[in-house]
């Protein structure tokens, strides 16, 4: 049975991995860290996964867990993963989405060496490592240039990934755009959104307070991006994917579409725009050309943005039934 390792498992995209996984019929392995409040819900979809405890902050767990696990394939998809956030936090940004990869690639690095058995290493990077981009869309032959405490720990360890894959590593780096799902928290734009626009409906709620309504983002569904992943991770030659779906769309479409969906009339007289959350520098615009992923790994979305934001609509109206 092969075996795989996920950081970040009780996230987004780790549960829904977790979950492609194990039909699958892998075993597999999470890093899970002290207090991580998903791991209730994880176990609840995912009750065979086995879990390890750990913080990609903490080398000897990283040690630990890799050996431990044996694994044929490793997922790193834990970190700081809110651009906001990283403002915010630098330094731990730092610390568990730049170094925390370096920890685990040099721990996944040594496994192989020591047992002679190749182990694969997916990092799930992001659209952030080109910062505001010249051009558009970008692919991976875009300049790395972030604009962001966020975007640069992705940067640096996006380029350790191409380091180790020179070393012999077998090691993707799946630079990611936006992707989203009923799981994403409100902490993200589309999330809130979705949610406000639900309670709106319901009359639970009058107004939603946003940031920059013109920053225009290639919003993807979540578990296609985890298929680019796993395509990736056994694709013969290890290399550097964009995983976008190729449309750009504005957050100000997003709450027209998401408003509609939820049958919320006039959406200009609910939405209130607060410079408190605009950010110090946000990318004007990003969209990613998959053409690689598409030709190399036979891969493509399969969810349109107005299906996106009818799911996500949908899943939160279901959490607030009409009374
Ligand atoms: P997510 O929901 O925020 O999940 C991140 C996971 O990392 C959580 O399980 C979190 O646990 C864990 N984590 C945080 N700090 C940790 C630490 N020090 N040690 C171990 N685990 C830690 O993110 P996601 O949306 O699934 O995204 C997966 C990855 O893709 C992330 O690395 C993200 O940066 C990257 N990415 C995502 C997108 C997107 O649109 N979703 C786009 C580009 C790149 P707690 O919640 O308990 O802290
Ligand atoms: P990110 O791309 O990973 O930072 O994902 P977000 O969903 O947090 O942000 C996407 C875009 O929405 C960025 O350009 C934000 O500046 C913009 N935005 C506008 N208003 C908000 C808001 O209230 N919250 C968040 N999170 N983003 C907002």
């Amino acid at each position: 049975m092969p075996a795989a390792l996920i950081t970040g498992i009780t996230g987004q995209d780790g549960g829904y991995l977790a979950e492609r996984l194990l039909a699958e019929d892998y075993a597999v392995h999470g890093l899970v860290h002290d207090g991580d409040l998903g791991v209730p819900d994880l176990l609840r979809r995912c009750p065979s996964v086995v879990l390890h405890q750990g913080d990609l902050t903490h080398e000897a767990s990283l040690a630990a867990v890799v050996s431990a696990s044996a694994p044929d394939e490793v997922y790193n998809l834990a970190g700081i993963s809110s651009v906001a956030f990283s403002w915010e936090q630098p330094v731990l940004t730092a610390d568990v989405t730049a170094l925390g990869a370096a920890r685990l690639l040099e721990q996944v690095w040594q496994c192989q060496e020591r047992t002679g058995r190749p182990v694969r290493f997916v990092q799930a990077s992001s659209a952030e490592i080109f910062g505001d981009a010249d051009v558009a869309p970008q692919d991976e032959s875009t300049p790395v240039r972030p604009s962001s405490p966020y975007g640069a720990s992705k940067a640096f360890a996006h380029q350790l990934v191409g380091v180790y894959r020179g070393r012999g590593l077998h090691a993707v780096s799946a630079i990611l755009y936006n992707h989203e799902s009923p799981r994403r928290p409100p902490t993200f734009v589309t999330r809130k959104i979705t949610r406000a626009a639900a309670r709106i409906a319901r009359g639970l709620e009058h107004e939603l307070v946003l940031g920059n309504l013109d920053a225009r983002r290639d919003w993807g569904w979540a578990p296609d991006y985890v298929d680019a992943m796993v395509r990736a991770a056994r694709h013969s030659e290890p290399a550097d994917y964009v995983v976008a779906t190729g449309e750009a769309h504005s957050v100000r479409d997003f709450v027209a579409a998401a408003f509609a969906r939820a049958g919320v009339a006039e959406w200009g007289t609910r939405v209130r725009v607060d410079q408190a959350l605009v950010r110090p520098s946000d990318a004007a615009l990003q969209v990613g050309d998959a053409t690689r992923a598409r030709t190399r790994l036979g891969w493509k979305p399969t969810v349109d943005f107005d299906e996106l934001v009818g799911r996500m609509v949908e899943a939160d109206l279901q959490q607030v039934p009409a009374s």
